[in-house]
């Protein structure tokens, strides 16, 4: 059985040294332009680079701080792909739908699969972030708007966490540092949970696989085992 693979486009200058961080949490908070001289969504494009040449195609999950601009290097890589919102402001079904209308028309040939939600539910992220999480109701409403809520935010921690109900996952493996440091199952745990037939979400973001050495060596690890136990990556 599968692995399947969550990509959430977080900070749209990248996070690797000091400048990034400024620029994204000034696009994040404030407005600044989308400029590719200055790495708007280049942690995004060199991901996808990766991707590629392992032939993985994910879910990807973008901000409305993080949408593509015309012209962006990255685009022909989007190709196979899903493409998702990563949603900021859920205070209601109607702003939800407001960012889901936002993505639909900067996407407007390609389909939205589903929507997720950005942060831990603990803290505000962008001026557009209404912090809390409550996936009960995006359940709800995924069905009124007709775009699915696949994935929840929590860990995966034991084989049971893998299973989903009615085509909803809520626990994802978590490739960061900050989680792998925690009581997080190593990667071989998470591919052997998947070829005894879990779904097992493995979920990163494109600014800590090149901001930080050590989610980049997870990565490729994870890949380089689940290719050597013959697990496939699908986009479910
Ligand atoms: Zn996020």
């Amino acid at each position: 059985m599968p692995l399947v693979l969550r990509v959430d486009a977080d900070k749209p200058y990248g996070r690797a040294n000091v400048g990034e961080k400024i620029l994204s949490k000034v696009c994040e908070n404030y407005w600044l332009p989308q400029m590719a001289s200055l790495g708007y969504l280049g942690a995004l494009e060199k991901f996808l680079v990766f991707l590629r040449e392992e032939d993985i195609y994910s879910h990807i999950y973008f901000r409305k701080c993080t949408l593509p601009t015309l012209g962006w290097k990255g685009e022909l890589l989007l190709e196979g792909h899903k493409i998702g919102l990563h949603a900021e402001d859920t205070r209601t079904v109607d702003t939800l739908r407001e960012e889901l209308k936002t993505l639909q028309r900067h996407f407007h040939l390609r389909q939205i699969s589903s929507f997720t939600k950005h942060g831990s539910g603990c803290w505000k992220s962008g001026r557009n972030h209404y912090p809390l999480y409550e996936p009960d109701k995006y359940l709800r409403w995924a069905d009124d708007l007709g775009v699915p809520f696949l994935f929840g935010n929590g860990e995966v921690k034991t084989a049971e966490d893998v299973t989903g109900e009615s085509g909803f996952y809520p626990n994802m493996y978590w490739i960061d540092r900050l989680h792998q440091s925690s009581d997080m199952p190593g990667f071989t745990e998470a591919v052997q949970w998947a070829k005894q037939g879990g779904h097992v979400i493995v979920i990163i973001h494109p600014c800590n696989f090149v901001g930080d050495s050590e989610v980049d060596k997870n990565m490729r690890k994870l890949v380089a085992f689940s290719k050597e136990e013959g697990v496939s990556w699908i986009t479910k």
